[in-house]
Order: C-alpha cells, then structure tokens, then sequence
C-alpha cells in the first residue's frame, strides 16, 4: 500500500459511497476497531499487534461492497468487515490498517416468502430487527443468541453463532438456505438458496463460520419458523451436575426436541448442585405431552422443579446482557482491569466424553490456582463451557496463569476428540490453537485462502490465515 493512496483513500471511497458514508474522524476509527474482545482475556505473550483503520466506508449496497472490494484488491489494503462487533474473539480486531466496512447500512430485510419459509435480508441486518418483523408476519428467527438486539445476520453466519433456541433451529449456519458475497477479486459470488442440493460441494461452507477471510456476506436467505402456538419453560434444581446432565441425555436419547437447554452450576460452587432450564416450542398438544416426558426424566434424576416465576425471569432477561454492552463498549473492551480476570471456554466435546472432561479439568484449574467459576451445558448435551476467574495479584501472573489453563483446556477438548470453540468463532484469540485444531486441514484452508484472496486482503490475520 503507497503512502498516495493513504492520503487519496477517503476521496477514492466517497466516490463509491458518497463523503457523509466515509468516516475518518479519530474516535470513530478507535471505536470501530475493537469488537467485543476484552484485553483481559488475551494471552499476554500471544497479543496481536493493533492498529487504527484508515478509514471507516458504510456501503449499503452489494454493488458498493465490491466496489469497495475492487479498490482495496487493487491497492492490497485489508478490509475489515463489521457487524454489530460483539464478537468476542477478536474476529473483528483492526490489526493492520485497513478500509473497515461497517455493514449496518446495509439493514433492508429484502423478503419474507411464508411458504418456503424463509426470508432475505442484507447483512446488516441487526437481529433483533429481523425477528420483529417476522414477528409481524407470524414467523420466528430462530436463532436467538443473548446478543439479539446488536448482533448482524452477517456477523452471526459467519461466525456460526448458536442461540438459545438453537436446540431445535439449529445454529445461524444451519439455517442459512443460500448467501450472497463479495469475493477477494470483487466477484459476486451467489448460492441456490435450497435446503439441500447435491450438485457439488457446498459453498455455503466458505462463509460460514468463515469470520470474513473468504468473502464478504452481502446477502442471506436463512430459513424462519412459524411462530409458535405455544411455549413450555420449567426450571429444575439437580443435586450434582452429573444427574442433571444424565436428565438432559435422557431426554435426548427418548428423541424429545427441546427448544432450550440450559444446564449450570448453581451460584459459583461446582459441587453445590445445577439448575436446568428446558423449553418446549411448538403446537400445545406436542409440547404438553414433550414437557410431561421431560418432568418424568428429570425427576427420575432427582430434579425439583423451580418455583415458579424463576424460569420465567431467566427467559425474560436473556437479553440484558447484551443491552449493558450496547451501552458501554469502550468497559467491556478494557474489562480484566477490575482485579479479576475471567475466560471462558465453549467447546463442542462427544457427549460421552463431557463428564469425564469435566472431572479432568477441575483438578487441573484447581492446580494452577485458578478458579472455575462455573460450568455448564447449552443447547446439546455435547456443548460445555466453563467459566474460569483468577484475581490479579499485581505481579502480571495471574492473567498469563488463566491464559495458560484455559489453552490447556482447549487441548484437552482436542485430546478427547472435541472441538476447541462451537459459538464464537476463531478470530486473534484462538488462532494460535487452529494448527492444533485442525493439522492438515489448515493447510487446506490456507491453500483455499490464497486461492480466492491472492492479495490477502479479506481480514488478514484472522483464524491462523
Ligand atoms: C455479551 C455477549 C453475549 C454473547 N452471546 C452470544 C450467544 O448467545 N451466542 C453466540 O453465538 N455468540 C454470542 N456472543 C458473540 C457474538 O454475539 C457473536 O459472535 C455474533 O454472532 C457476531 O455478530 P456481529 O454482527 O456482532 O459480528 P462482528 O462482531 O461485527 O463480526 C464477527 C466476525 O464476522 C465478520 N463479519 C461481520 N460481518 C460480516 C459479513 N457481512 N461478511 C463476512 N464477515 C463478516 C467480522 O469481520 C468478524 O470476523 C456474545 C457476545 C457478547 C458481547
């Protein structure tokens, strides 16, 4: 990249997308060039270099993307695509500078189609919006994560988010029906948006899940449900994790289909016991004979049942998080500065090896002398997480000592056949880890990458690309 183009870049862009869509006041490129990875949970000897973008362009068509795209290809400046930057990983980090495509004027939902039941919509649709409108038309999203009300369709296709109904609706990536993308050269490249098709391999798969380094998602067509008829939601107290677990695998294998799982550690004592939150959505006479199937199971584990209102609050304040977020961005970003570092782990295991993988972390945290503040199982029972803590004792030990345990974990997930991450992706934070991850396989991304990106220019940097 010259020092020419730098000075002629936000002139070049304001002819593609108009001078007030071009932004380069300084607070907005430091804003934008952060998303949702706090500094605490970074490896402190594996930190990425961090740079400011040169400039921010708000495109709000596909053909603006690729013209967009054309000119970084040509002048070889990276381009950073943005969401609502609520990854956590890092994915949407400026590391070098670059053109960051803020993609939330690109938010027209272009079709609902309530026979196939689906809808089209531009990436940078916020999801919350989405759901609204499908709402409207007796339709559900589906996907559900906690940060519906900031996330993108484009942000959570590719980063294959799982929300909390992803039990029956499946992950963002499985209900993506066909995309539309801007490739490295500038081409369009577009996919039949059918559940299934056997002609050839699925391109679908480049972009999801693929955290912008292959193309950039202008377009989604994501398969929608019919709203509902009815909803059952009941909570349960387990004395030990491992029977509520036990419960959630008997509901799985008597083929029940909940909406929700939600299986944790009760408070911040492992051994004091989980709760259980499980839903069921659909027609009220399935539901009502599914949640009765579902009571059974659990008390044959020893499950009793919440008193009523605590599920309902749970359900109710899904989203506040995410709310607090949208609120204070530049907190979260510089969170692990309050005395406490935390990290969690999300991480896709067989589910006949989540006990036992639990059993063998909990001695090995309690070693380094790092807290697990919580365990806990979403959606499927082969999706666990843990939330780690450690206080920060001043001597800049105690973020290197969580960094260490929680990469010890990862392996640990690998070493018993799993996968190191299900939700959040790759970004900065895991790259170090995809070689682990996927031995030959990164090869074969790599080699893909180089093919469809001879420039490196998509987000350079991001999944160990
Ligand atoms: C408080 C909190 C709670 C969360 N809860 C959940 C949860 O319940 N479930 C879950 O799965 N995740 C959760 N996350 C993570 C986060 O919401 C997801 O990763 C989200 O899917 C990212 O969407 P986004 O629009 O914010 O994308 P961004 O953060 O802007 O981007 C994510 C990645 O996708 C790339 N990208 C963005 N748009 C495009 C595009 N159009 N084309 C190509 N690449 C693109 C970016 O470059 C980046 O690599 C949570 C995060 C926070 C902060």
């Amino acid at each position: 990249m010259s020092s020419r183009i730098e000075t002629d870049l936000p002139a070049k862009l304001a002819e593609i997308v108009g001078p007030r869509r071009v932004r380069i006041e300084a607070e907005r490129l430091d804003e934008l060039s952060w998303d949702a990875l706090s500094e605490g949970r970074l490896h402190p000897l594996k930190r990425p270099q961090t740079a400011l973008p040169l400039c921010v362009a708000e495109p709000e068509t596909t053909v603006e993307v690729q013209a967009i795209v054309r000119l970084a290809n040509q002048e070889k400046i990276p381009v950073v695509p943005f969401g609502g930057g609520t990854g956590l990983m890092g994915g949407a980090l400026s590391i070098r500078p670059n053109i960051l495509l803020d993609l939330r004027g690109m938010n027209q939902i272009l079709e609902i189609d309530p026979v196939a039941c689906s809808a089209r919509a531009q990436a940078g649709v916020v999801l919350e919006a989405l759901e609204k409108k499908l709402n409207d038309a007796g339709f559900i999203l589906g996907h559900d994560p906690w940060t519906l009300p900031v996330a993108t369709v484009g942000g959570a296709i590719s980063t294959d988010s799982v929300g909390y109904r992803a039990s029956i609706y499946g992950s963002m990536g499985e209900q993506v029906l066909g995309l539309e993308a801007v490739m490295a050269g500038g081409e369009i490249l577009r996919t039949r948006a059918v559940q299934k098709s056997s002609a050839g391999i699925d391109l679908n798969a480049l972009l999801v899940g693929g955290e912008g380094c292959f193309g950039i998602i202008t377009e989604a067509t994501v398969r929608i449900f019919p709203a509902p008829e009815a909803r059952s939601l009941t909570g349960f107290r387990f004395e030990s994790f491992e029977r509520g677990y036990t419960a959630v695998q008997g509901m799985f294998s008597r083929r029940l289909r909940p909406a929700l799982i939600d299986l944790g550690d009760d408070g911040e004592k492992p051994a004091a016991g989980a709760v259980l939150y499980v839903a069921f959505e659909g027609g009220r006479e399935i539901i009502e004979l599914e949640a009765k199937c579902a009571l059974t199971i659990c008390e044959q584990n020893g499950g009793k049942q919440l008193p009523g209102g605590q599920a309902e609050r749970f359900w109710r304040d899904r989203h506040v998080v995410a709310r607090r977020f949208m609120e204070n961005r530049r907190q979260r970003r510089t969170r692990g500065r309050d005395g406490i570092y935390r990290d969690w782990i999300h991480v896709a295991l067989p589910a006949s090896k989540v006990l036992p993988f639990r059993a063998a972390a909990a001695p090995l945290i309690e070693q380094r002398g790092v807290q697990l503040q919580e365990s806990g199982l979403w959606v499927h029972p082969e999706l666990f997480s843990m939330r780690l803590g450690i206080e920060d004792d001043g001597s800049n030990q105690a973020q290197l000592r969580l960094a260490e345990t929680i990469e010890e974990m990862l392996r640990l997930a690998q070493k018993m056949g799993g996968s190191m991450e299900y939700t959040h992706g790759i970004g900065v934070k895991l790259a170090p880890l995809m070689a682990e991850e996927h031995g030959y396989g990164l090869e074969i991304m790599r080699q893909i990458k180089r093919a469809l990106d001879p420039n490196g220019i998509l987000n350079p940097g991001k999944m160990g690309l």
